[in-house]
């Protein structure tokens, strides 16, 4: 990839495309292409190809799908597998017919099963039943998975797939009813700080164990595997972590410090724990030359600050 490579970043206003965004402009990368899902909506596959034949790109970021947590899978089963299954299907054919030299496609680490052991091995995959609540998404990123190797295999295309731990930073979602643990606990202990409450409530026991990865860190190392890998070095897919766990208890009490809240940490028993350890094993992405830079400490804070300039200045 050089500087005036042009590239097409997938599903630039989400947390990942985002932070993709800001990281290749960071590198002077200045052939950057974007379009929101008005301009184009990647499940039609009309104006995908018709999106690629103009516009010709060299690179893609496969970041665009539709997401959520499990109230929103459960809610919307048919749309978080018949979208996301249509927006990389599009993608990646558009980019095969018109030779696109790379393409990273993104997942998750839900994509393993329920029981797998832990720290996730890549080579988890498909060795069990999946976590019934992200079914319709898990199944759609396994065939993204399978799609991109199938694509190398036949065709000689450069697909390779990442699949990211939790991820937080800018641009993530702050809604208690649909975010995940960190942004919610963010604005739960933000709002107890403001109103000078003496306890914030966190759910479930707090016992269980998550790793989380900053965002940036994550645009690092997708920009880092586009430029420096192929897929005979990445294999099916390569998980992205840091390999550090940490309770969600610890996690609250970090929030805490960096907020700036001193009262006390109360958990809620009647809400669900969910899975008891969620790590993913780095071995891989170690041996391709990538590391986590950014501490969880340093993370929180930084996002701490964006959502009291983009968040909390807007309510
Ligand atoms: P998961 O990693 O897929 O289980 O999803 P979450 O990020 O939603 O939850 C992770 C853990 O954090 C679970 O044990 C939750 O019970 C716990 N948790 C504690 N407080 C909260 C909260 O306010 N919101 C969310 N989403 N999870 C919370």
């Amino acid at each position: 990839m050089d500087k005036h490579s042009k590239i097409y970043v997938a599903g630039h206003r989400g947390l990942v495309g985002s932070a993709i965004v800001r990281h290749l402009q960071t590198k002077r990368y200045n052939n950057i292409v974007c379009k929101t899902s008005e301009e184009l909506d990647l499940r039609n596959q009309i104006q995908v190809n018709q999106f690629f034949e103009n516009e010709k790109p060299e690179y893609v970021f496969l970041a665009a799908a539709k997401v959520g947590g499990i109230l929103a899978n459960a809610t919307y089963p048919a749309q978080f597998l018949y979208d996301n299954l249509m927006i990389q299907s599009n993608v990646i054919e558009a980019a095969r017919q018109n030779d696109v030299k790379k393409l990273l496609f993104l997942g998750s680490t839900c994509i393993y099963p329920k029981m797998a052991p832990q720290p996730l091995k890549e080579e988890f995959l498909l060795t069990g039943e999946l976590e019934p609540t992200n079914e319709p998404y898990a199944l759609a990123k396994i065939a993204g998975i399978k799609l991109c190797n199938a694509y190398n295999k036949q065709y000689g295309t450069r697909f390779i797939s990442v699949m990211p731990t939790n991820l937080y930073g800018p641009n993530d979602n702050f809604d208690l009813e649909t975010s995940h643990v960190l942004p919610a606990l963010m604005r739960k202990i933000h709002e107890a700080k403001i109103n000078r409450e003496d306890a914030v409530t966190v759910w479930g026991s707090g016992k269980p164990l998550r790793e989380f990865l900053h965002v940036n860190d994550m645009a690092d190392a997708s920009v880092y595997l586009m430029e420096n890998c192929i897929p005979e070095q990445i294999g099916d897919f390569v998980n992205i972590g840091t390999g550090q766990e940490l309770t969600i208890h610890q996690l609250a009490e970090t929030l805490c410090e960096v907020i700036g809240f001193k009262g006390e940490i109360i958990f809620d028993s009647s809400k669900p724990d969910g899975t008891p350890r969620k790590l993913t094993n780095v071995t891989k992405l170690h041996q391709l030359g990538w590391q986590y830079h950014i501490e969880l400490k340093e993370g929180v804070q930084d996002t701490y600050n964006w959502y009291l300039d983009n968040v909390v200045i807007n309510e």
